[in-house]
């Protein structure tokens, strides 16, 4: 059985929780390297298991994880 951590507080999900899922997207350019979250509407197991797949316990740790991607950019 495959196990998915929240990637904002590392807390380790149970079968029966609905969490939120999000795809990062790398998008290397000319002029810049960004970084995006798709967050998506629903868990789905095949997105879920996609290497750059995002996943969040709640609401919370995805804004703390946003806010940190986008720190994390700016400096
Ligand atoms: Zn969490």
């Amino acid at each position: 059985m495959i196990k998915f951590a929240c990637d904002g507080c590392g807390r380790t999900k149970k079968a029966e929780e609905s969490w939120i899922l999000g795809l990062a997207a790398e998008s290397i350019g000319v002029q810049s390297a960004r970084r995006e979250v798709n967050i998506l509407s629903s868990w789905a197991e095949p997105e879920a298991v996609h290497p750059l797949a995002v996943h969040f316990c709640s609401d919370r740790c995805k804004e703390k994880y946003m806010r940190k991607l986008f720190k994390g950019e700016a400096a």
